[in-house]
């Protein structure tokens, strides 16, 4: 048993993982991309004969670079492993893909990324297996769901209403039924919460979020225990083949290094944010965890170590100032993503993503309107100065 206790999160943001070139001593990560590799032993031509202590053979079954960051972000969540892939979508899909099979149920927050509601409906019911969505932020809810079910996902804070759900709680009601718990963590991030410690067995991450945190390459990351995660590596890496380029691995890790400060600073600047939206007349509602005003707010300081920098707010004509913020907004880009150094803001209107992604209906609907009204302006807070983000957002609501 190795006992030292763990570096801090910033230290281990800036080391974990990455080691010197042994070659030139270059510091820095080196970038490789070579696709194959010279071997001066024996290897199997099959990776399903391959282990982690293998040499390298082909980019596809591993590489230097990725997994340098593969290993950054297991010593961040406190992850025995972690895979990297293209995108977080693709991440999502090896995960659901790798672990469901044919008569399998899965239960999934009836809110999160449209990517992911969009794909567990639509594709996986393809593939035979059950799908059941409810609102996890209702543990009652949850646990009349989970009998029989072979997995739970669930993601919190949810895209895009910031609903939570507490992964203690769910975590438990899954594995007394049996099932294991996969959290997608993107919102979060592992400055925030960290899934593995308070039970889930998996965390998925879009990289291209606040990981990388500077909008300039899309990734994604699965999270969990060594054994679960060496079987997707054969499967859903090597086989399903979305793999992440050295390229972004290599932007990725450079971004992770400073995810501690820029989460604090997200985080600092969307309280500030949220409280100038929160007092201004022309605002019905503003959603964010930080707020005593949130609904959860209590399992959200539970749950999270910083509140993260994303917020949404509704007021009375959405399109009307949607509009005015696309020809109008100076530090603001009006566009969809989130996460990155750049202050994001678009605009969901709640009928709209119903008949697109959740149909939802009943008390599920209603919970969605609790958050969303009609409709909401999904914030995600930069690195820029709060003072000019509050002014930019003035001009724009009367
Ligand atoms: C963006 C996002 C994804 C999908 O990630 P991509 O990198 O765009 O494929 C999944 N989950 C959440 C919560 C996201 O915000």
């Amino acid at each position: 048993m190795d006992d030292t206790p763990p570096q801090g999160m910033r230290t281990r943001a800036v080391h974990a993982g990455e080691a010197p070139d042994p070659a030139t001593g270059a510091s820095a990560p080196n970038i490789v991309m070579s696709t194959t590799y010279v071997v001066d032993e024996p290897v199997a031509f099959s990776a399903l004969d391959q282990d982690e202590a293998a040499p390298f053979v082909y980019t596809r079954w591993g590489n230097p670079t990725v997994r340098q960051l593969e290993r950054k972000l297991a010593a961040l969540e406190g992850a025995e492993a972690c895979l990297a892939y293209a995108s977080g979508m693709a991440a999502s899909a090896a995960l659901l893909l790798g672990t469901l099979s044919a008569g399998d149920r899965l239960v999934v927050s009836d809110t999160n990324y449209p990517g992911t509601a969009e794909l567990v409906r639509h594709t996986l019911p393809r593939f035979g297996i059950e799908v059941a969505p409810v609102d996890t932020s209702d543990l009652e809810a949850v646990a009349s769901a989970v009998p029989g079910a072979r997995l739970v996902w669930i993601e919190t804070p949810a895209n895009p209403i910031l609903r939570l759900a507490d992964i203690a709680a769910i975590a438990a009601l899954s594995h007394r039924a049996g099932a294991e718990l996969a959290v997608d963590s993107t919102f979060a991030t592992p400055v925030a919460t960290r899934p593995i410690e308070l039970g889930a067995d998996y965390v998925v991450h879009s990289l291209t979020k606040y990981v990388g945190g500077h909008g300039d390459a899309v990734g994604g990351a699965v999270l969990g225990r060594a054994a679960p995660l060496a079987a997707l590596a054969t499967e859903a890496t090597i086989h399903y083949g979305g793999v992440l380029s050295p390229f972004n691995a290599w932007l990725i890790m450079r971004g992770a290094a400073t995810l501690p400060l820029r989460m604090a600073a997200h985080s600092a600047g969307a309280q500030q944010v949220a409280e100038f939206l929160e007092a201004h007349r022309a605002v019905t509602a503003v959603v964010y965890p930080g707020l005593a005003s949130h609904p959860q707010h209590d399992l959200a300081r539970r749950q999270m170590d910083c509140f993260s920098g994303m917020l949404t707010f509704a007021v009375a004509d959405g399109p009307g100032v949607a509009d005015r913020m696309r020809k109008q907004l100076e530090v603001f880009h009006y566009a969809v993503s989130l996460g990155h150094h750049r202050s994001l803001i678009w605009f969901m209107p709640t009928d709209e993503l119903m008949t697109s992604t959740y149909a939802l209906a009943g008390r599920q609907l209603e919970s969605y309107r609790r958050f969303a009204g009609e409709g909401i302006f999904r914030v995600s807070i930069g690195l820029e100065d709060p003072a000019d983000l509050v002014a930019d957002l003035a001009t724009v609501l009367r």
